[in-house]
């Protein structure tokens, strides 16, 4: 029997951080050995908020190191660059051409860019549509995300149906894979960690930035339970072990900052290493995502001419 498909991706945009790495990332090397793993780093969707040239390539070759420093193996997993597979992006206009306004005009991003007052693109408007695209055309079982992603997993499935109602059955409904206990990592401010919330603690940091990051964990200053700090610190150590210590320590927040601290760095360390060597060598990693956007494009050129016959594209 075949192995069920597991599809996700990260923005280049940006360091990467513990919420990205907790809520996403693990899953897909849990994942590696009982699934078939596609991994893609999303520049297009990352065009949207990001338009530098220098950055855009340097954050891309960045996520890719990160990947491969957290343990996702090349031999087991196939990652890729999306816009080396083309054919996401022309299916993204089919799927324009089925879509509704009012249907988008609910989504989450949209709606806060809205509510904001700032004018959205036509790109940030169309990003579930995109998403959608870079689910469907591997044909994912499930995808591995953190809550603040669910909306777009409803939106595949939505625009999988419609497509399947219009042409025939043709595409798969992806279920989506949340972790309860990782859904939402709180970031140092008690907000949801977010690269664009400035409230991260970046997953490979060196020992002075997650000190620093650490020390600006907000903790009540009337004595009260530093539920906040607890909540990240529990990702790094069991439950069990970290409650003897939060009560031995009820209003000593110094000290259980400095052990969250030594708690990450412990965790972090050997990964920060890998990725230092890996950093040595881009060539070698260059020729990884070539493998990977070969590996992907080749299956996607498959998808594509299936659906290029059902809707009469020749
Ligand atoms: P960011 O919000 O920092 O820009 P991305 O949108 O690039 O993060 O998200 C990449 C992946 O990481 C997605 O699957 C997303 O759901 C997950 N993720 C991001 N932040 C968190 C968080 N704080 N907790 C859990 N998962 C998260």
């Amino acid at each position: 029997m075949s192995k069920k498909v597991m599809v996700s991706g990260v923005k280049p945009s940006g360091r990467v951080h513990i919420g990205n790495y907790f809520g996403a990332m693990k899953q897909y090397v849990d994942l590696q050995d009982t699934h078939d793993v596609f991994v893609f780093i999303a520049n297009y969707h990352a065009l949207i908020g990001l338009q530098d040239k220098d950055q855009l390539l340097k954050d891309t070759l960045d996520i890719a190191m990160d990947y491969l420093a957290i343990g996702l193996d090349p031999e087991k997993t196939t990652l890729y660059v999306q816009s080396d597979v083309p054919e996401v992006t022309e299916l993204t206009w089919i799927f324009n051409t089925l879509v509704t306004v009012p249907f988008m005009q609910r989504a989450h991003a949209y709606k806060d860019a809205v509510a904001k007052n700032t004018e959205p693109t036509v790109g940030l408007f169309d990003y579930p549509v995109l998403m959608a695209a870079d689910i469907l055309m591997p044909s994912a079982d499930i995808v591995a995300i953190g809550q603040d992603q669910k909306q777009h997993i409803e939106y595949a499935r939505d625009i999988a149906q419609k497509f399947n109602n219009t042409y025939g059955e043709t595409f798969k409904l992806p279920e989506h894979l949340i972790l309860e206990n990782v859904a939402v990592v709180p970031g140092t401010d008690g907000q949801k960690m977010s690269k664009s919330y400035n409230n991260t603690i970046p997953l490979f940091g060196t020992r002075d930035e997650i000190t620093k990051a650490v020390m600006s964990i907000v903790t009540n200053s009337g004595g009260e339970f530093p539920e906040n700090l607890f909540a990240i610190h529990k990702l790094f150590r069991k439950e069990a072990e970290l409650k003897p210590l939060y009560d031995a320590n009820k209003t000593n927040f110094k000290t259980l900052k400095d052990t969250l601290i030594e708690d990450i760095d412990v965790f972090v360390a050997p990964m920060r290493e890998r990725r230092d060597k890996i950093a040595k060598d881009p060539n070698k990693v260059l020729k990884i995502l070539e493998a990977g956007a070969k590996k992907a494009r080749t299956r996607a050129q498959e998808k594509m001419k299936e659906v290029r016959e059902k809707v009469g594209i020749l």
